[in-house]
């Protein structure tokens, strides 16, 4: 699609991952006489990838996708048990019910939601790099680069869909995601493994395999998965590494990969900051990664960014229906996604923040103690992506607090690290 030169819109999007399309497409659905553009700096959406694509089936039907396009097109396996890993080999395991969690192509998602904000009446740029954003005389500017060219464009309503960097919408003066919270990643996809059961998940915790965070193994299919790990930044420089000792050394993966073969390596940022203060400005809203929408304890982001996104569609378009002014459309926005998610996201900040720095030994005692504790009956019916008050229901029951007394100390010491940074 070719765009004019000092055209003028009347919402543009910044970044078309999940967050900015469905911003797009619900916007265009609630009025289809908008002028949308969502600009995309890469020459295909959804590519490169940079994601696991494990899924709660139940969000992402909330984001509007159709359960028979999500089977046939996106879905490429069925998660029926979670296992937690202890860095002593010891686990844990919760099953889950039926087609509960899903394994996903994420390209074929980031595409599928692009075209369907395209067929609601939004026009995608792709290969549109947005270089620069200035709000001037009640219109932001936006300064694109496509190829050699530079454009300028105006719009009423600016969405900043742009990810966890969140560089443009800092570049306006607002807080973004705690970069310090932001942990490197390395996925591989691996063909010819052996020895795993293709329906459980598995998370491996413990500073031998993944300081900071954990490793996982994703199995797609009875010969295929995703193996990865992320780190904290503290530990960037040395992630491929960890990942290769993980897959060659770990002594449950190294059974499985002896002939296996990586097929594809994706690299990116596991987002684990928690929620942004701030996230609008006059005519502006921020949604996604860049507002901290994702899950800190597991770094998952699709389903509550893109349920974040089809809000700040639609305020974006009622504001420019007039149903509100500009401020308190987008004021708004951030009211009721606070209200959705702002208290889950903050628990599992302070989660993440207590267990990032926990030694070994504490791993080793907290999988036995939720094992012994039966944590697979309390948390096996709760929302995946709500799952911050379900573990703390958890955790403050009489029996967890009187086994877990004793490793109090050690996980606030990390807590407390994990706030210095
Ligand atoms: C290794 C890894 C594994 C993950 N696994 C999972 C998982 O299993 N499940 C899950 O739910 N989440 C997972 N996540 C998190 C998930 O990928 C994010 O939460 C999700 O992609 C957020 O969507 P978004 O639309 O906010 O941002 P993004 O998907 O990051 O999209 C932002 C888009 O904006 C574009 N962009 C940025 N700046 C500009 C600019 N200046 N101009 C034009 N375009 C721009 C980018 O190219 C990008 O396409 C994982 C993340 C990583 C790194």
């Amino acid at each position: 699609m070719v765009l004019r030169e000092q055209k003028k819109i009347d919402i543009a999007i910044i970044g078309a991952g999940p967050s900015g399309s469905l911003a797009g497409r619900q916007a265009s659905v609630n009025n289809s006489d908008l002028s949308i553009a969502i600009f995309e700096e890469h020459k295909q959406v959804g590519s490169p990838t940079h994601c696991s694509g494990l899924i709660a089936l139940e969000g992402l039907l909330n984001l509007g996708v159709n359960r028979n396009i999500i089977q046939k097109k996106i879905m490429v396996n069925e998660i029926k048990r979670a296992r937690f890993v202890a860095p002593n080999g010891n686990s844990f395991q919760i099953d889950r019910k039926n087609d509960s969690l899903v394994v996903l192509n994420r390209k074929s998602l980031d595409q599928y939601l692009a075209m369907s904000s395209e067929r609601a009446g939004a026009s995608i740029y792709t290969n549109h790099h947005v270089k620069e954003i200035n709000f001037d005389r009640n219109k932001w500017k936006l300064l694109i680069r496509q190829g050699k060219n530079t454009k300028k464009i105006f719009c009423d309503i600016l969405i900043s869909a742009e990810g966890s960097k969140a560089r443009l919408a800092h570049s306006v003066g607002l807080y973004r995601p705690n970069q310090n919270w932001l942990f490197p990643a390395i996925q591989y996809e691996m063909k010819g493994l052996v020895d795993f059961e293709p329906d459980c998940s598995e998370l491996f915790f413990g500073n031998n395999v993944a300081p900071g965070f954990f490793g996982w193994f994703i199995p797609l299919n009875e010969e295929s998965a995703r193996i990865g790990i992320a780190v904290s930044p503290v530990h960037s420089g040395k992630t491929r590494l960890y990942l290769e000792k993980f897959l060659h050394k770990h002594s449950v993966i190294k059974m499985r990969t002896k002939k296996a073969k990586p097929v594809n390596s994706y690299g990116g940022f596991v987002p684990a900051s928690g929620p942004v203060k701030k996230t609008f400005l006059e005519q502006f809203m921020l949604v996604g990664d860049a507002a901290g929408q994702s899950k800190a304890t597991t770094g998952g982001g699709v389903n509550i960014g893109g349920y974040c996104g089809r809000l700040a569609g639609k305020y974006a378009s009622k504001i420019i229906s007039k149903d509100f002014t500009p401020l308190q459309g987008c004021r708004e926005y951030q009211k009721q996604w606070k209200s959705c998610f702002e208290p889950e996201l903050s628990i599992m900040k302070y989660l993440r923040r207590a267990i990032s720095y926990l030694p070994d030994n504490v791993w080793n005692d907290l999988i036995r103690i939720a094992k012994t504790t039966q944590i697979d009956n309390s948390m096996k019916s709760t929302d995946i992506d709500l799952h911050g008050s379900g573990l703390l229901r958890y955790a403050l029951q009489p029996k967890v607090i009187t086994k877990g007394l004793k490793l109090t100390p050690q996980v606030c010491l990390s807590f407390f690290r994990g706030f210095l940074i």
